[in-house]
């Protein structure tokens, strides 16, 4: 199986696969169907994936097993395993939280003092009880965490939460947020000794940089008046001077230009307002900087 493939682990099925997978593709990498198979070379890229169960991903990458993987940041801090980050990705965010019982009040982090607190990331736990000089109790648990406080076994825990349902359903509240978290890409200390996975990793890394440029970025065509143009021109969020075109109306002009993708609500009203007509949001595939 040695190959001087670069290989990369990702979580085999879970919350980070499909986002992941879709950005190989953008990175233009053809991965064959996995399914149910453990490890897949990519067609035209050196590379091989390995899909793997996402607690594992950290350690693999740490000796070297995996060049690369791909793992959220709170599995990564938990399993305090020795990689670099070469990317935060951008997406699977969430935010590991203290979850209270509904009737409490916990008004500061010092009301953690002298409570027993029930989590699946007990290191994350207690570097944050430690670098907050709290002094808590902090009980293992994996899985199901949320139901400890009404068993009495603790008072709070600390878990992953996005909407709250789970924990309103076992009759807690939110409270402080512990960490944010979203998936990165993380490297073993050692994988620029290999010169040949060196220069792989830098025409990955390079695809990867331009696919999240492209995600980030929409690109703008409209028509607009001629007398528009000065005002039209500092409404629109780009960093470069956007294209401006004559059009067979001679008192139009069609302009084009890239902007931030979360822009464009902030600035559609503003553009009909100066009288702009015909705009087109398309998606940008690529964006080579
Ligand atoms: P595995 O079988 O690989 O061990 P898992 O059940 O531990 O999977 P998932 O629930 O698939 O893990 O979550 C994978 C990662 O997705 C989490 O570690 C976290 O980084 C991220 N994530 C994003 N949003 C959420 C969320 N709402 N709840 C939990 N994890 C989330
Ligand atoms: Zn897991």
């Amino acid at each position: 199986m040695p190959n001087g493939n670069l290989k990369l682990a990702i979580q085999k099925s879970g919350r980070l696969t499909e986002k992941s997978l879709q950005l190989l593709k953008t990175c233009g990498l053809d991965v064959e169907n996995y399914k149910d198979r453990l490890f897949v070379t990519v067609r035209n890229f050196p590379m091989d994936i390995l899909f793997l169960r996402d607690d594992d991903i950290p350690e693999y990458v740490q000796n070297g097993v995996a060049d690369l993987g791909i793992v959220g940041e709170n599995v990564l801090l938990e399993k305090r395993s020795v990689v670099d980050i070469a990317k935060k990705l951008g997406y699977g965010r969430c935010k590991l939280r203290i979850g209270i019982p509904e009737y409490e009040e916990l008004e500061n982090i010092e009301g953690l003092n002298g409570k027993t607190i029930a989590t699946s990331y007990p290191n994350i736990m207690q570097s944050f009880l430690n670098e907050n000089k709290l002094d808590s109790r902090v009980i293992q648990i994996s899985g199901s965490v949320e139901i400890t406080p009404s068993l009495g076994i603790a008072d709070y825990i600390c878990d992953l939460v996005s909407t709250g349902t789970t924990l309103q359903m076992n009759k807690l509240k939110k409270s402080f947020t512990i960490l944010e978290s979203e998936a990165v890409l993380i490297k073993y200390k050692e994988l620029e000794m290999n010169n040949e996975k060196a220069e792989i990793f830098s025409n990955l890394l390079a695809r990867i940089e331009s696919g999240l440029n492209a995600k980030n970025s929409k690109y703008l065509m409209m028509n607009i008046p001629k007398n528009s143009l000065k005002k039209i021109v500092e409404i629109i969020p780009s960093l470069k001077s956007p294209t401006v075109l004559s059009l067979a109306d001679e008192n139009m002009l069609a302009i084009q230009s890239v902007i931030p993708a979360d822009k464009f609500w902030e600035i559609n009203e503003d553009l009909h307002n100066e009288g702009a007509t015909d705009i087109l949001l398309l998606p940008i595939e690529n964006i080579i900087l």
